[in-house]
């Protein structure tokens, strides 16, 4: 396979890549997985003690604005629909999520319209004149000191094991903050759950006469030297210092694991309930069977999440990008920069917190310009983008 393309990970970039390459240019593409399966961590599988499709890594709602993306994933399996509403369970009570008008008149015992609620969150925010420089500033000037302390504080501190001021105010601006009773999590025109689950949808993804996946081998970077000379180009989606052998030191992550509650019947009547106190060690609940609703299930399985810092050997999730990260990963990008022959992408490779949706999009698009610059002969970039 000398003129062939290696990627290495098989989740949504690595497939998607592997699939738009295979179907725009005549290459042999071998993708590599360490992993025992494909779908990275959104892998999602049938639970044996309970028939209920696990999302083995998390809950993964799949939303998304372009028209685009939602074509692309259904032309692999059938989502249907779902709408993602969170519960937070507090000592003050069971409220629910996203921050709405629902949850602001129930918190402070009101029971105000949208402007006059919008009027008195106003009167309570702590303005940041200058911009909101990290996420605790950005909490503060959007819902004040009473809502942030009972919803985000200790849920931010619990899942980042840092202060929330240390943390970037993009964090928090995922959260939306609504003056409606519109409790819909995701600001989203299309948003659903693959029937078959996400596993099956990157499988089929990755049907294709030229694409050839090995699952269970791990990339070793002591290998580069020699993959690079034998394919035309290298996709890495794995993660960034991984690739280097952390040789300027780690890159920080936050990881997650599970602990497991069986049930009968139906456990806490929602999907998703998170637990924002430091009364307790997890940030959420999450009980599987009601991301399908469509099917039905004597048992119940759920697990509490518990996150933790990424070390050795740990799976990594979330990329923190504290400012120590941020000096690494300027030196990892610009040493990326400099090797030749490799290009990354995806969530841990360029080491940023992106949802399945902006993966795909970006796969897609670097997918069509990796075409581009091959059919010119062209050397590939190094990076999608250039933040
Ligand atoms: N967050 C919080 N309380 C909540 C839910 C989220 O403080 O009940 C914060 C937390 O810092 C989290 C961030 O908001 O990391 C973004 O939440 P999101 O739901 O987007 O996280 P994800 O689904 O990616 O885990």
């Amino acid at each position: 396979m000398a003129e062939g393309i290696l990627i290495i990970g098989a989740g949504f970039s690595g497939a998607v890549l592997a699939r738009e390459l295979a179907d725009a240019w005549d290459d042999e593409i071998l993708v590599i997985e360490g992993r025992d399966h494909v779908g990275g961590n959104c892998h999602t599988e049938r639970d044996a003690a309970t028939g209920i499709m696990v999302h083995r890594h998390g809950p993964h709602i799949f939303n998304t604005n372009s028209r685009e993306v939602w074509d692309y994933v259904n032309r692999f399996g059938r989502f249907r629909s779902y709408v993602s509403r969170v519960k937070a369970c507090t000592t003050r009570g069971i409220f629910s999520l996203p921050i709405t008008l629902h949850t602001i008149n129930q918190f402070f015992g009101k029971a105000m319209g949208p402007a006059e609620a919008e009027a008195f969150i106003g009167s309570i925010v702590e303005p940041a004149p200058a911009g909101p420089r990290n996420f605790e500033e950005a909490a503060l000037a959007t819902i004040g000191r009473d809502l942030y302390d009972t919803f985000i504080h200790g849920y931010t501190k619990k899942q980042w094991g840092c202060e929330p001021r240390e943390l970037p105010a993009a964090v928090f601006q995922r959260l939306p903050v609504r003056f409606s009773y519109d409790d819909n999590y995701y600001d989203a025109l299309f948003q659903g759950i693959p029937e078959d689950g996400y596993t099956a949808v990157v499988a089929r993804i990755l049907q294709h006469p030229r694409i050839h996946l090995e699952l269970g081998r791990r990339f070793d970077p002591g290998e580069m030297s020699s993959p690079r000379a034998r394919f035309r180009h290298v996709f890495y989606t794995g993660p960034l210092d991984e690739f280097f052998g952390h040789r300027f030191g780690r890159l920080s992550y936050r990881t997650v694991a599970f602990e497991r509650i069986e049930a009968l019947g139906d456990y806490q009547g929602c999907a998703v309930l998170n637990c924002p106190g430091l009364e307790v060690p997890y940030t959420r609940v999450h009980e599987h069977k009601h991301f399908t609703p469509w099917e039905s299930h004597e048992k119940t399985v759920a697990f509490r999440e518990y996150s933790h810092e990424t070390g050795p050997g740990d799976t990594p999730y979330y990329p923190k990008r504290l400012a120590r990260d941020k000096e690494l990963l300027l030196r990892y990008r610009d040493l990326a920069r400099e090797t030749p022959g490799v290009s990354f992408l995806g969530r841990l490779a360029t080491y940023r917190y992106l949802d399945m949706e902006r993966v795909i999009a970006e796969a897609l698009d670097f997918a069509r310009m990796s075409v581009a610059c091959l059919a010119a002969g062209q050397k590939l970039p190094a990076f999608p983008n250039p933040d």
